[in-house]
């Protein structure tokens, strides 16, 4: 089945910089239905269900705990999309992590800028606006941390309607 749900999160810098409207427009105009949408401002046990113990393999456990502190120092907005490939297609119009090289076009390429090496120097976690799930399962879990059943709607779109 190629229609799936994603999680994204615009981050605090994102909700901060106020370019809440601007990303979630970014979606609806590539097609992405807004199956579920809110306001949060979660708490670190929170933060951590979402930042597990996978990030501390991949980035390290200062990157993670950075991570955590930066994803409460204010409210996050958390959209679940669904579309064709939506996992896929969410990532590449997000763009690449570090938003030095994040290409342009893309909503890190074209609204941040930090490098991974300046971010370290500030002991910062690198603001870049925006969390997508990795994967499949990723996106699984992730909508299931951030919304209940209730909060995901079924309707039709004209993507749906005509089949575009
Ligand atoms: P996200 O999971 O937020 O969608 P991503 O999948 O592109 O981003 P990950 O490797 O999962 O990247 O890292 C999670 C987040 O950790 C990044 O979005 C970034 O904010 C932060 N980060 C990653 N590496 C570093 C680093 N070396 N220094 C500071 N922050 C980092
Ligand atoms: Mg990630």
């Amino acid at each position: 089945m190629a229609v799936e749900r994603t999680l994204v999160l615009i981050k605090p810098d994102g909700v901060q910089r106020c370019y809440s409207g601007e990303i979630i427009s970014r979606f609806e105009k590539a097609g992405l239905k807004i199956a579920g949408m809110k306001m949060a401002w979660c708490n670190k046990q929170h933060a951590m269900k979402h930042y597990t113990e996978d990030i501390t393999k991949r980035r390290g456990e200062f990157v993670r705990n950075k991570l955590l502190e930066f994803l409460t120092i204010g409210p996050v907005v958390a959209i679940c999309l669904e579309g064709v490939e939506a996992v896929e297609v969410v990532r590449k119009l997000v763009g690449g992590t570090e938003p030095r090289t994040a290409a342009p076009g893309t909503i890190r390429g074209d609204y941040a800028h930090m490098s991974y090496t300046y971010a370290d120097d500030i002991k910062k976690a690198i603001p870049n606006l925006i969390h997508a799930s990795g994967n499949k399962d990723e996106a699984k879990s992730e909508i299931a941390l951030w919304f209940t059943p209730e909060e995901l709607h079924s309707y039709r779109t004209v993507h749906d309607v005509f089949n575009i």
